[in-house]
């Protein structure tokens, strides 16, 4: 499967954007696992995609550099304002839903991908961390600043917009594969 059918099955399953993600150019920054320690979304500590439970910095930057090749795909939305929650959680929401089937049509074909999602992992309605082992082991997506990635840079880097105008809201994840 090449990465344009891979971006044309994106579209398919309701991502307004998707694009090549050059794996070798990838940055994975201590900078950013040190936000999630200061725990400004409410995150850490909360899940198994999510630090500490995902791994120490280096041992998963090694994991996701063994990869080849990647897609960034992306739901835009309008919004009232910068207020404008309804708009927020609805982009949030089709985003989760758009991540969940793409990753559910690719998993066949690439068993082994790394799927990373857009803020903590939001498979379950609440996560099972930290009673209990993760419920869907094989369907967790880990977040993209887990990774130490900076999500505008990684836009930037590959040419693809982080910021599609005034009063828009954009959501983005990627999906590492060999
Ligand atoms: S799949 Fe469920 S249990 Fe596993 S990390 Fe995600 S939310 Fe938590």
């Amino acid at each position: 499967m090449t990465i344009q059918e891979i971006a044309d099955l994106a579209v398919e399953c309701g991502f307004d954007h998707a694009a090549p993600l050059d794996v070798s150019r990838m940055a994975f920054r201590t900078e950013v696992r040190d936000m999630c320690a200061a725990d400004k979304c409410h995150m850490y500590n909360r899940s198994w995609g999510c630090p500490p439970a995902i791994g120490p910095l280096e041992e998963i930057r090694e994991k996701a550099k063994a990869y080849q090749r990647g897609i960034l795909v992306q739901c835009t939305c309008e919004m009232e304002d910068s207020f404008d929650m309804e708009a927020i959680e609805d982009n949030a929401l089709r985003q989760k839903e758009a991540f969940v089937k793409l990753t559910d049509k690719l998993r066949p074909v690439f068993p082994n991908m790394l799927p990373m999602g857009t803020g903590g992992c939001t498979m379950c309605e609440k996560c099972t961390y930290p009673d209990a082992p993760c419920r869907f082991p094989e369907r967790l997506m880990p977040s993209m600043e887990a990774y130490g990635l900076v999500v505008s840079d990684e836009c930037q880097k590959n040419d693809l917009p982080y910021y599609y105008g005034p009063n828009t809201l954009t959501d983005t994840a990627c999906v590492l594969i060999d």
